[in-house]
């Protein structure tokens, strides 16, 4: 991979520093979950965590916004190094959480808010948008899924893959720093995976900041600039796609063949 400009090819979005997780430790009770994480993720880039189920994938992006409370550790977002360990003052929880969005599998829309509310509801409640400014936006996020024309539909009239698009455009209306997707096609049939798949890919293609965790090698191999993979709460090979594919190592191979005939 070329080293990272400043600012991605078409200069809309400034890449700045990478988002860095420092000694990351998260446990509970004797389970180790996430064993001194050290890890880099680049801006303007997508970076696939892949690992076998239980090695500490969702804790990782649960703790990257602190819906997870690490045990020690430091996260820095580009600005400096910040303690995450222990019970932290609320100031920080707010400003590391509202620097992320996190998109879930099962997409968590609110049933009782058509795809248009679902999308406006935090830009007006916690942003403080004016309900007309938040409809432009939210129209222009919906847009950008490709679901202009299902605006007024509430979430029961659609699929499981237009119900993510409109998750995935809530996301993208609160604007933040960096996305987290947790395996956001595993509820998903193939063809509808399919479309999500494509929004994900023109997310990447835009540069914006990335973290998706995910059983497709497809993906990966597809939309990854980077790739991390963990096992037992550990890093255990982070880097450029190739490396992951191409890696001899007997638990990476294994990873490989298991998950690629599945
Ligand atoms: P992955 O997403 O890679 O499947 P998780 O991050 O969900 O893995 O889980 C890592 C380990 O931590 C697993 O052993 C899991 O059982 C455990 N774990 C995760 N969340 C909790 C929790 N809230 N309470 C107890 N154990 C948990
Ligand atoms: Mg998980």
């Amino acid at each position: 991979m070329s080293a990272p400009a400043d600012r991605d090819p078409a200069g809309a979005r400034p890449l700045g520093a990478p988002l860095r997780l420092i000694g990351l430790r998260k446990t509970f009770g004797s389970l180790v979950a996430l064993d001194d994480v050290d890890l880099e993720v680049p801006r303007g880039r997508t970076t696939v965590l892949l690992g076998p189920s239980g090695s500490g994938k969702s804790t990782l992006l649960r703790c990257l916004n602190l819906l997870e409370s690490p045990d020690a550790g430091q996260i820095d977002l580009g600005d400096g190094p910040v303690e995450v360990g222990g019970i932290l003052p609320r100031r920080t929880v707010r400003e590391i959480r509202s620097r992320s969005t996190m998109v879930f599998q099962q997409f968590n829309l609110f049933p009782h808010l058509t795809a248009l509310g679902n999308v406006t509801l935090a830009p007006v409640e916690s942003r403080g948008m004016s309900r007309a400014d938040a409809e432009a936006l939210g129209r222009d996020v919906l847009a950008k899924v490709g679901l202009a024309e299902k605006a007024d539909a509430y979430p029961d009239r659609l699929s499981g893959g237009q119900q993510q698009r409109v998750a995935i455009a809530r996301a993208l209306a609160m604007d933040p720093d960096f996305l987290l997707f947790d395996e956001p096609t595993s509820a998903l049939d193939p063809e509808l995976a399919a479309e999500v798949v494509s929004v994900l890919a023109d997310l990447a293609a835009e540069h914006r900041t990335l973290v998706v965790v995910t059983h497709s090698l497809a993906f990966a191999r597809r939309v990854a600039d980077q790739v991390v993979f963990l096992e037992d709460g550990k890093v255990l090979q982070d880097g450029p796609p190739e490396e992951f594919f191409e890696s001899e190592d007997p638990r990476l191979r294994r990873f490989r063949e298991v998950v690629g005939s599945v």
